[in-house]
């Protein structure tokens, strides 16, 4: 036998063993405890593959021994769970309004955080991001699997590379390397509203609903989809639906692509504070009076807290907000039949108000057992929920346990 032929061999034995250990772990991580026996029935593995399997997996860590289960009449099995704390991910979000990073365990919970203001007199984008990167990394108080940046944009997450991210002033920037050299970790770029749709569909998805979309609404409109349970990126680059520049008015203003009275202008994050301003100015009973010195001031929190307290002109825009989103939405159920739209993003703080007039408009436009059949609601994530797509990215490819 060839020396060649040796080493294919002991290559091929090692990626058995990690696919059994993957296959294993990702069952473990799937259920909250399950007994060797069960792994080895659900994989197919056999009984002494899954005991060395589960013995590795022991021994790194990330799996632990509970007590005993209940008796199928012989021996109580001993049951075994994914120990959360053993390993941290940093997720970090540069859709907002600040770059924002978070440290979680391996169950998608927050155990640090930490963010950098945009304006700081001029400092590229790039040395904020390492900024806010060295702190997490600073913060990190268990072994990191890695780092995943969620950002509005073109991004290749192949090849770690941001083809272009306006609002960031970044083009063809291979920010996976940078961040890799940097810190020795593998770092994972993906768009912020495909970031959005992985969050829901690992960690708010009780259902275990395989397709579904995200309608991510901050400066701009986009939407991210998991369809048979993977992220759809449609064709190798990013594949985020640019739902943000269907036209939702005829005529309308004139949009950052160079048309005219995209859904992006009239539902975007600064269509609704010029919509609130306009109130303000307008309605001297508004309560926006009482959380703004002068329309300028009002920002986002201001709104909420006004609609949360029952304004009826936010109230009114909220509905009229939902109706223009409803464009969109009807779109994405037509298209692709996709089950349920969860609307996430700043906007998401509207509550069940906004995905009622969402499912309204769609049961308007389009044939209504499509719509009725299409569940729409507002994300649980609040905030977190591009921090947190990015840090399920690694869970994907490196623990490949979702
Ligand atoms: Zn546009």
């Amino acid at each position: 036998m060839s020396l060649l032929s040796l080493h294919t061999q002991k290559l091929t034995r090692d990626e058995t063993k990690s696919h059994h250990q993957h296959l294993a772990l990702k069952l473990i991580y799937a259920n909250s405890e399950i007994s060797r026996a069960d792994i080895a029935r659900a994989t197919g593995l056999t009984r002494t593959a899954v005991s060395a399997v589960v013995a590795e997996l022991l021994a790194a860590g990330l799996v632990e021994e509970l007590g005993q289960g209940p008796s199928a009449g012989g021996k109580p099995p001993t049951l075994l769970r994914v120990v959360a704390g053993a390993r941290q991910i940093i997720g970090i979000d540069l859709a907002g309004a600040a770059l924002r990073g978070c440290v979680f365990d391996l169950r998608g919970r927050p155990v640090h955080q930490a963010s950098v203001p945009f304006l700081t007199g001029g400092r590229g984008t790039l040395d904020l991001v390492q900024e806010l990167t060295d702190r997490l990394v600073a913060l990190a108080d268990r072994p990191l699997l890695g780092i995943g940046v969620g950002l509005p944009g073109l991004i290749d997450t192949q090849l770690g590379i941001v083809q272009q991210a306006v609002n960031l002033g970044w083009q063809e920037l291979a920010l996976g390397d940078l961040l890799t050299e940097r810190y020795g970790l593998p770092v994972y770029l993906l768009n912020d509203s495909q970031a959005a749709a992985l969050a829901e569909y690992t960690f708010a998805n009780p259902t275990r609903a395989a397709d579904l979309a995200v309608m991510l609404v901050e400066q701009g409109v986009s939407a991210g989809l998991v369809i048979g349970g993977q992220l759809y990126q449609g064709g190798g680059h990013s594949g985020a639906s640019e739902i943000g520049h269907v036209r939702a008015v005829e005529g309308g203003e004139l949009c950052a692509c160079g048309h005219f009275g995209c859904l992006e202008t009239v539902a975007g994050q600064r269509a609704i504070l010029r919509w609130a301003r306009t109130i303000y100015l307008n309605q001297p009973g508004s309560l926006l009076r009482q959380l703004a010195a002068d329309a300028p001031q009002i920002d986002l929190a201001a709104v909420v807290a006004a609609y949360r307290a029952g304004d009826p002109a936010l109230t009114q825009m909220v509905t009229q907000l939902g109706r223009y989103l409803g464009i969109a939405a009807t779109n994405l159920a037509v298209a692709l039949n996709v089950p349920l739209i969860i609307l996430a993003g700043s906007v998401a703080q509207f509550g069940d108000p906004l995905a009622q007039a969402v499912k309204a408009e769609m049961l308007q436009r389009s044939f209504a057992p499509l719509a009725e059949l299409t569940e729409v609601r507002v994300s649980a994530l609040g905030a977190d929920a591009v921090m947190l797509g990015a840090a399920a990215l690694l869970l994907a490819n490196e623990l490949r346990v979702v």
